[in-house]
C-alpha cells in the first residue's frame, strides 16, 4: 500500500524520517492538527517580514477578544504554557518584583483552590510558576456528589492567588458557575484549563459568559492553529500581568510602552520573565490569528459530517470482515470509533501491528489496558482513508489471528 506523495512525505524523506497516518486527533506526540491553507499561508509570509512581536501579540489580543468575548488575550507556546503564565499573572499581578522573584514565591500568595477530581498531569505548568495546590473534594462518593461548597469555602486562605478549574465534565466537581461564584465571593481570580473546548466558538465563549478570569486555550487543537500555540484570554489586567511576563523586556526605558493598555506611569520595562521560555514567533502569532480568523467561517456541520463519514466506512469495513471477538462502537459526540477486543491483549497487538506497518498508523491508545482502540478520523485526510482501512483490517487480522 502507497500512499499519494506530497509534499510532507517528500520533506520528511529528505530527512530520513517516516510519516504516519494520525488516526489519534490532535495530539502534541504526534504534532498537533492538520493545517488548512490559509493558517500554512500566513506562516510563511510572517517568515519573510518583520513586524514587532508586541504589535502582534496586541492584533491577537483583539482577535481572541473577538472569539472568547473576553477584554483581552495574548499567545504563548500551549494552553499549558498559558496556565503557567495564569497563575504566574495571579500570584503577581503587576508587580516587576515579585515578577522577578518567581519562581521563588516567597511573601506572595501562592496557593490555587482545586476540585481533587481535577488534578491532572498537565497541572505541573501551575506548579512551574511556584504555585502549591490545595485541593478540596473527594474523586467519588456512594451519594454521587464529590465536592460540596463548604469544602471549597473551606479550601481557601490569606495566601490564595487563584482557583482552577479544569473544562471536562466530572461528576466529582461543583458546576463551574458555583465554583466561579464562590471564588468571586472571595475576591479571587479564577483559572480554567479549556484546553480540551471545541469549536464552534460559543463553548469558549461560555467560560468568559459563566465567569472565568483567564482562559487557557490550545492553538493546535479545535481551532486549527499550529501545535506550539495557545491562547489566554480574560480580564485586561490579568492578562497584561501575563503578557509582562513572557514578553522580551530587552528594552531601553526611554523608548518603553507598557502593553495591554497598562499605566501610563510605568516607565520601568520588568526583566525577562518566567514565562519568556514560553515564547512564540511571529510564524506561530501569524498562524493562530489566520486560524483564529478562519473560524469565523467554517462550516462545522460539515466538517463533522465528513469525520462521521470517515467513521461510518472504517465500522463497516471492520464489522463486514466479522473478526472473532471484535466488536466495532461509534461515539456520535466525539465522530470517532472504537474498537472493541474481547481478548484484550488484542488490543494491543493491534496498536503494535499498526505502529510497526507501512504507512504506519497512530490510535488513541489510552485505553488498550481495557482492550479498546479509539480511532479518531480528526486529522485523517481524504487521501489517506483508504490505506487506513487497510491497515486496521490487515492488522486486527494478525492481532486476531495469534494465539
Ligand atoms: C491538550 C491539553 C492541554 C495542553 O495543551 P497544549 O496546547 O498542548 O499545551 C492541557 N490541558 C488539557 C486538559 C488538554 O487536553
Amino acid at each position: 500500500m502507497t500512499m499519494k506523495s506530497n509534499a510532507g512525505d517528500e520533506f520528511f524523506a529528505t530527512m530520513g524520517l517516516r510519516p504516519i497516518i494520525n488516526a489519534a486527533s490532535h495530539a502534541s506526540r504526534l504534532g498537533g492538527t492538520r493545517l488548512a491553507q490559509p493558517v500554512v499561508d500566513a506562516m510563511v509570509a510572517a517568515s519573510q517580514t518583520f513586524v514587532p512581536i508586541a504589535e502582534m501579540q496586541a492584533r491577537a489580543s483583539e482577535l481572541i477578544a473577538e472569539f472568547t468575548g473576553a477584554e483581552a488575550g495574548c499567545v504563548a507556546s500551549g494552553a499549558d504554557a498559558c496556565l503557567t503564565l495564569a497563575a504566574a499573572a495571579c500570584m503577581t499581578g503587576d508587580s516587576r518584583a515579585a515578577m522577578d522573584q518567581l519562581p521563588d514565591t516567597t511573601g506572595l500568595p501562592n496557593e490555587i483552590v482545586v476540585h481533587r477530581a481535577h488534578r491532572m498531569a498537565f497541572d505541573h505548568a501551575l506548579r512551574l510558576a511556584g504555585a502549591r495546590l490545595v485541593e478540596f473534594g473527594y474523586l467519588t462518593t456512594s451519594s454521587g456528589v464529590g465536592a460540596y461548597r463548604w469544602q471549597m469555602e473551606a479550601a481557601f486562605s490569606e495566601k490564595t492567588a487563584a482557583s482552577f478549574y479544569v473544562g471536562l465534565k466530572s461528576d466529582s466537581a461543583l458546576d463551574f458557575k458555583t465554583f466561579a461564584e464562590i471564588s468571586h465571593s472571595r475576591g479571587i481570580p479564577v483559572i480554567v484549563d479549556a484546553a480540551p473546548t471545541q469549536v464552534p466558538p460559543e463553548n469558549f465563549r461560555r467560560w468568559i459568559e459563566l465567569g472565568a478570569d483567564l482562559v487557557a486555550c490550545a492553538g493546535g487543537k479545535f481551532i486549527g492553529g499550529p501545535a506550539a500555540t495557545g491562547f489566554l484570554a480574560g480580564r485586561r489586567d490579568l492578562v497584561r500581568a501575563a503578557a509582562l511576563q513572557q514578553q522580551d523586556a530587552f528594552i531601553h526605558p526611554a523608548v518603553y510602552t507598557e502593553p495591554f493598555g497598562g499605566d501610563e506611569g510605568a516607565s520601568e520595562p520588568p526583566h525577562q520573565g518566567i514565562g519568556r521560555v514560553l515564547k512564540v514567533g511571529r510564524e506561530e502569532l501569524a498562524g493562530l490569528m489566520a486560524a483564529l480568523r478562519l473560524c469565523a467561517s467554517r462550516d462545522y456541520a460539515e466538517e463533522r459530517r465528513q469525520r462521521i463519514a470517515i467513521s461510518e466506512r472504517l465500522s463497516q469495513a471492520i464489522n463486514a470482515r466479522r473478526f472473532p471477538g471484535v466488536t466495532v462502537q461509534s461515539d456520535d459526540l466525539a465522530n470517532s470509533i472504537t474498537i472493541v477486543f474481547e481478548d484484550a491483549r488484542h488490543a494491543a497487538q493491534t496498536v503494535r501491528e499498526l505502529q510497526e506497518g507501512a504507512p504506519r498508523v497512530f490510535v488513541l491508545n489510552a485505553r488498550i489496558g481495557l482492550g479498546e482502540i479509539l480511532v479518531l478520523p480528526h486529522c485523517v485526510s481524504a487521501a489517506e482513508i483508504a490505506a487506513l482501512e487497510a491497515r486496521l483490517l490487515a492488522s486486527i487480522e494478525v492481532a486476531t489471528a495469534a494465539r
